[in-house]
């Protein structure tokens, strides 16, 4: 048996083929049985004429939505059919697996239940269209990152997800018996990216998981995470990531865009189009300066740095102004950022990093890295750090390490701007939150 593909149908008119895909819906007639059938490159009708085959017809009326089938038939033009003009003559059905219903829900309803419920049953929300491009479109975007890595002369890099002490501090940490000890989930690459500069790699990138014990229930927050991270060596400051993250996110959008504009038109109504180089840049003082004058108040919890009102507000003000979705935001408050963010030589109370917002939401943070040993262990002191716990990562920058500095963005936040997903839960294939470990 060969298959063929539904989108090919039209090139074997009059010929016996036989197709594989899910009962989208049955519609069971007096005299006609019609069928929806749908694999993953389209939809057809399969039509059957009841006194033809009377075991066939009692067999076709007992299949439920959703069953998995594979139909042999001849195709046939027929122009009332309206997807195609043309529609599979059915010879014979094999009901692979049966959904006896009523199923949970019918994923190409309209009437969809609410997303908490469709997580439950993530693998027919998933048969969605709509759901499933979202795959593909991650798939062509990270494609697009090795392209341009890879082209760059950057080394993907694996680091341990199981170590033995936080990069991102201790708030967000999981902690794992690890036989006589604790060890924790990795909350970023981070310390391993730095240890590949000091290793003379020069250029990392890494995709990986990342776990974050965060109790909030947010649109953007997930305790498992994918981490898009890159690192390079011998800059002169921050700039340099920004520029080089500025142009491998261009190439990923030229990617994405060649493949899938048109789709990402039809079923999430976005225009979507290649940001224009560079990206603007802000220093925080500058923005707080806009947020300023736009009336906008920060919580005094977030003093020196934005919440995701800000972010939208800042993310508004550079569309309106410059017409970009993009802006960096940068040179952060010491306060704000992480110890081993290098610090501005004539301003020490500020950090050379930024953040990368998207449509007014946070998608990366990035920083050159102090990579002088005895600052940096003043700087994990003044944060209040215990230097013990540390003290593989300092060793790091003992030997010869390059000045470097990197970023890191997630995944899912960078799916959500480019669909206009308005939650997380969307974006990734199973999300992991605190009240949600299944399926
Ligand atoms: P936020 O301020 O949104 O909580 P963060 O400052 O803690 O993020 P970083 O530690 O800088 O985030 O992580 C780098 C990137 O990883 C973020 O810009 C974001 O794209 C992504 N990210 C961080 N935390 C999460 C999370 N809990 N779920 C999904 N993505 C995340």
């Amino acid at each position: 048996m060969k298959r063929t593909f539904i989108k090919d149908l039209k090139e074997k008119l009059d010929q016996t083929v036989t197709v594989q895909g899910w009962l989208q819906t049955l519609r069971d007639q007096k005299s006609m049985q019609f069928l929806i059938i749908r694999d993953h490159t389209g939809l057809v009708q399969a039509a059957h004429w009841k006194k033809g085959n009377p075991e066939l017809a009692e067999l076709i009326s007992t299949i439920g939505t959703e069953s998995s089938l594979t139909l042999t038939g001849k195709v046939v033009a027929n122009e009332v059919v309206k997807l195609g003009g043309l529609e599979l003559q059915l010879e014979s059905v094999k009901i692979e697996n049966n959904a006896p219903m009523p199923l949970p829900f019918e994923p190409n309803s309209d009437n969809l239940p609410e997303q908490d419920f469709r997580l439950d049953w993530r693998y027919l929300d998933l048969r969605r269209e709509r759901n499933r491009k979202i795959f593909e479109i991650q798939t062509t975007a990270e494609q697009a990152m090795r392209e341009w890595w890879l082209a760059n002369g950057y080394i993907e890099m694996h680091s341990p997800k199981i170590v033995g002490a936080p990069s991102e501090g201790g708030a967000e940490l999981f902690t794992l018996p690890y036989f006589e000890t604790t060890a924790y989930l990795a909350q970023s690459p981070q310390f391993y990216k730095q240890m590949a500069m000091a290793a003379g790699f020069e250029k990392v990138f890494e995709i990986g998981p990342v776990f974050r014990a965060d109790p909030s229930f947010t649109s953007r927050h997930m305790t498992e995470f994918t981490g898009v991270d890159m690192e390079i060596s011998w800059i002169n400051s921050h700039e340099d990531v920004m520029v080089a993250m500025e142009h491998w996110l261009a190439h990923v959008y030229q990617k994405v865009h060649d493949k899938h504009a048109d789709e990402i038109k039809d079923l999430f109504d976005v225009d979507f189009t290649v940001p224009a180089l560079p990206f603007p840049r802000l220093t925080m003082a500058e923005a707080y300066q806009i947020l300023k004058t736009q009336g906008y108040k920060l919580p005094p919890e977030r003093k020196g740095d934005l919440d995701p009102g800000a972010e939208r507000a800042l993310g508004a003000y550079v569309k309106q102004t410059c017409g970009s979705d993009f802006v960096f935001v940068k040179d952060w408050p010491v306060a704000v950022r992480a110890f081993y963010h290098m610090r501005h030589a004539d301003n020490p109370g500020l950090t050379m990093s930024f953040d990368l917002l998207g449509k007014g939401l946070e998608i990366t943070t990035g920083a050159q890295r102090e990579h002088r040993v005895e600052v940096l262990t003043a700087q994990a002191l003044d944060k209040g750090l215990s230097l013990e716990p540390l003290k593989d990562y300092f060793d790091f920058f003992r030997y010869g390490c390059p000045p470097h500095g990197g970023l890191g963005l997630g995944l899912s936040r960078l799916l959500m701007i480019m669909l206009d997903l308005p939650n997380i839960r969307e974006a990734v294939y199973l999300f992991r939150g605190p009240n949600r470990l299944t399926p």
